[in-house]
C-alpha cells in the first residue's frame, strides 16, 4: 500500500515576470522516504522549495501539504525542519544559545545535548555563530532543523562546502531520521549523495519534472557503459570507435561513455596493444543526470 503524501502538486506553476521557474509539475512526495531533488543551475529546485514553504505563494495549479494543510500555515510549519542555504539565524548566539531557542518554538523538542554529540558539536556548544568555519554553521544548522523532531525535513544543498568528514556526520544523522521515520526532501548537486542517501530521485530541468523514480531505475535509463582506460590514443581517434558517446582525458585516466561496451572494448585493445588499466562499469547516477539533461537540451535546442 502507497504510504501517506507529505506533499502533492498538481499543474503547479511559477513564474518570475516573464521566467517561468516552474512550468507545471506533478509531483506527490512520499512520507517516510529521502527524496532527492536534482537538477542543473536554474532548474527550478529553490522555487519549488520555497512554495512548499510557503515563503512564495502559488500562483497557479495546486500544493497541498500533509493531505490538506496549506504551505506556510502553522500546522504545516509546525510539522516542518528545514535546512536553507542562506539560513538567517541571529548570528550573535552561541550554539548552544541557538539551539536553546530554536528548541523552545516546539512542544517536543530532541535532546540539545543528544544533538551536539551526534554532530559532533560539543566543543563549539559556547561559540559564537559567527565565529565558526563554514562546515560547522552547516552542521548547527542541521541541528536546528531538527531540533523540533520534525515530520518532514527539507535539506538545500546540505553537504555543499563541507569537508568529507562533516559531510559523513551529516549524512549519517540523515541516515537516522530516515531511519526513525521522517519524510525528507533533499537538494543536492552531488549524486554520490543522491544515490547513497535517496529512495527516490526526481529530475527537475528548466521547471519541469524530466524523470523520477529509485536512483537505481534512474541509472539504468541511460544504457551506457563507462569505460576507464589508460590509454596513448588521443580522444578523436577514441571517437571513432564502435558505440562511443562521449570521451573524456583526464590526466590518468580517460573515460569513455559507449552505448556497446563490448563492442568498444574490442576495438580499443585492437588499437592499443599497450593497454594495461582497463575497467567496465554501468553508468553512475552522475552519467545519468548529464544524459538526461543534455539531450532534453539538444531537444529543446532542435525545436
Ligand atoms: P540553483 O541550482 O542554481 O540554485 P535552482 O534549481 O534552485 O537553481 P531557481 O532558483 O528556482 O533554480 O530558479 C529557476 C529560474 O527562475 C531561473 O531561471 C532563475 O533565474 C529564475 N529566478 C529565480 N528567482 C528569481 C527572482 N527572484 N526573480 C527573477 N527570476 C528568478
Amino acid at each position: 500500500m502507497d504510504q501517506p503524501i507529505v506533499a502533492e502538486c498538481s499543474a503547479l506553476q511559477h513564474h518570475y515576470g516573464s521566467t517561468a521557474a516552474l512550468a507545471g509539475i506533478d509531483l506527490d512526495l512520499h512520507a517516510g522516504r529521502v527524496t532527492a531533488l536534482l537538477g542543473p543551475n536554474g532548474a527550478g529546485k529553490t522555487t519549488l522549495i520555497h512554495l512548499l514553504l510557503g515563503v512564495l505563494s502559488v500562483q497557479r495549479g495546486r500544493l497541498e501539504l500533509f493531505g490538506g494543510l496549506k504551505p506556510g500555515s502553522r500546522e504545516a510549519q509546525e510539522r516542518i525542519g528545514v535546512m536553507l542555504q542562506a539560513s538567517g539565524v541571529q548570528d550573535n548566539l552561541t550554539v548552544a544559545e541557538l539551539l536553546g531557542l530554536f528548541a523552545s518554538f516546539y512542544p517536543q523538542p530532541d535532546s540539545q545535548i543528544g544533538l551536539l554529540d551526534e554532530l559532533e558539536l560539543i566543543e563549539l556548544a559556547d561559540r559564537r555563530f559567527d565565529r565558526l568555519s563554514g562546515g560547522q554553521k552547516q552542521r548547527v544548522l542541521f541541528a536546528l532543523a531538527v531540533v523540533g523532531r520534525p515530520d518532514w525535513l527539507i535539506l538545500d544543498e546540505p553537504t555543499t562546502g563541507l569537508d568529507p568528514a562533516a559531510r559523513r556526520i551529516l549524512w549519517r544523522a540523515i541516515e537516522a531520521r530516515r531511519q526513525a521515520g521522517v519524510s525528507i526532501l533533499l537538494c543536492t548537486h552531488f549524486m554520490d549523495e543522491a544515490q547513497k542517501l535517496a529512495d527516490h530521485v526526481v529530475v527537475l530541468d528548466r521547471g519541469r519534472i524530466l524523470e523520477q523514480g529509485s536512483p537505481d531505475a534512474i541509472r539504468r535509463r541511460v544504457p551506457s557503459d563507462r569505460i576507464r582506460v589508460r590509454t596513448a590514443l588521443p580522444s578523436a581517434k577514441l571517437r571513432t570507435l564502435p558505440g562511443v558517446q562521449s570521451v573524456q582525458a583526464g590526466e590518468a585516466f580517460t573515460e569513455i561513455l559507449s552505448r556497446r561496451g563490448v563492442d568498444t572494448v574490442r576495438a580499443l585493445l585492437a588499437a592499443d596493444d599497450a593497454i594495461e588499466d582497463l575497467e567496465v562499469a554501468g553508468a553512475d547516477l552522475e552519467t545519468a543526470f548529464l544524459a538526461l539533461t543534455d539531450s532534453a537540451q539538444t531537444e529543446q535546442e532542435a525545436a
